[in-house]
C-alpha cells in the first residue's frame, strides 16, 4: 500500500481515504507551512508521476477494508501536477458512489489541460492566501511564473467550468497574511471568486519553516465573522464513523517513537498488524506531519516529530 493512505478523520472532508499522486515533495510552491518538507522538485510541468495502473489495485484493496466518506485525490506534493488524474477521476467513479474531494493549492488552473481534467471531482479545495504579491511570494515561495494575477484568473475559470463544489482554504499565518488589511484584500477577491465555503485554517502540524506561525483563534473568529456567512474555522472534526483501528493506534505510535526510533517491524508486531497494514498507517502518520523518516545504515527509522 503504497499510494493509499488512511483513511483518516479529515477537518474537511470526514472519514477520508487518500491517493497520493506525486511523490515527495514535487511541488508548485514551497509553502511555509508546509507539512510534508521542503520541496526538492520545483515544476510547473505536469507529467505521469502516479498512474492508473500503480494505483487501481492497491485502491480496489482499500476500497473492500474500509467505507470513507471522501476518496481525496492529494500528494506529497500539488496533485494537479499529475497528467493522469482525470483517468484516476474516472477510474474511482465507475468502481464506487463514493464522492471523490481534490485538495489543491489551486496553482494551475489557468492551464486548460489542469483545469479540464479535475472538472470530474466531486469537491474541489483549493488554497488562497492573499492577494498582496509580496505576501504571496513570502508565504509560498512559488514557481517562476506564477503571480497573483494568474491564480485569480485560474480559480475564477474553476468556478465558472466546475458544477462541483469549491471549498476555498485560506490558510492564515500570523504577521503575514492576518492583518486588516490583508483580510479586506481577500474578501474583496474571494467575492469575485465565488466559492462554496471559505475554510479558515492555520499552522496546526509541525511546518516546514519555523517562520510559519499560526494565527490564534480569537483573530480567526473575528476574520470569519468579517468574511461573511460562507466562512468556516475549520475544527477538529470527531470522527463520524469507526474506522478501521488506524486512528486509534497512532497515539501509540507516537509513544513508541518518542521514546526511541522505530522500524516498520516493530510498529507491526507491536500493534499485531500485517507489515502492509502498518506502512498504510505510517504513511498517512508522516504525511499528517506526526512522524519522520531516517535512514540508518540498511534500515529505515521513523521518528516523532
Ligand atoms: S503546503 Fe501544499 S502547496 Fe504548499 S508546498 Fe506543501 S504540498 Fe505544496
Amino acid at each position: 500500500m503504497s499510494y493509499i493512505f488512511g483513511p483518516v478523520p479529515s477537518r474537511r472532508l470526514g472519514l477520508s481515504l487518500g491517493v497520493d499522486l506525486i511523490p515527495p515533495k514535487t511541488c508548485t510552491y514551497d509553502c511555509l507551512y508546509c507539512e510534508v518538507g521542503r520541496t526538492t522538485r520545483h515544476t510547473l510541468d505536469t507529467g505521469p508521476f502516479v498512474g492508473l495502473n500503480e494505483i487501481a489495485g492497491e485502491l480496489e484493496t482499500a476500497l473492500l477494508k474500509n467505507e470513507p466518506d471522501t476518496i481525496t485525490l492529494a500528494g506529497s506534493g500539488e496533485p494537479t501536477l499529475n497528467s493522469e488524474i482525470d483517468s484516476i477521476i474516472s477510474f474511482i467513479k465507475k468502481k464506487t458512489d463514493i464522492r471523490i474531494a481534490l485538495l489543491t493549492n489551486g496553482s494551475l488552473f489557468w492551464k486548460d489541460d489542469v483545469l479540464s481534467k479535475a472538472l470530474d471531482a466531486d469537491i474541489i479545495l483549493p488554497t488562497f492566501s492573499t492577494v498582496f504579491e509580496s505576501t504571496y511570494k513570502a508565504i509560498h515561495r512559488p514557481c517562476k511564473g506564477l503571480d497573483v494575477s494568474v491564480i485569480m484568473r485560474g480559480l475564477k475559470d474553476l468556478r465558472r467550468r466546475f458544477k462541483g463544489l469549491i471549498f476555498l482554504e485560506v490558510i492564515l499565518l500570523s504577521g503575514l497574511n492576518d492583518t486588516d488589511t490583508e483580510i479586506e484584500g481577500l474578501r474583496e477577491a474571494i467575492a469575485d471568486i465565488s466559492p462554496d465555503r471559505i475554510q479558515l485554517n492555520t499552522v496546526v502540524r509541525p511546518p516546514s519553516d519555523p517562520r510559519a506561525m499560526p494565527t490564534d483563534m480569537a483573530r480567526m473568529e473575528e476574520i470569519k465573522d468579517f468574511l461573511g456567512s460562507r466562512a468556516e474555522v475549520i475544527g477538529y472534526p470527531p470522527s463520524k464513523k469507526k474506522s478501521t483501528g488506524h486512528d486509534s493506534d497512532i497515539p501509540s505510535v507516537i509513544e513508541m517513537a518518542k521514546r526511541r526510533p522505530v522500524r516498520l517491524i516493530d510498529i507491526a508486531e507491536a500493534l499485531n498488524k500485517t507489515q502492509d497494514d502498518a506502512e498504510q498507517l505510517i504513511k498517512g502518520m508522516i504525511i499528517k506531519g506526526y512522524l519522520s523518516e531516517k535512514r540508518h545504515g540498511e534500515e529505515i527509522f521513523f521518528i516523532a516529530k
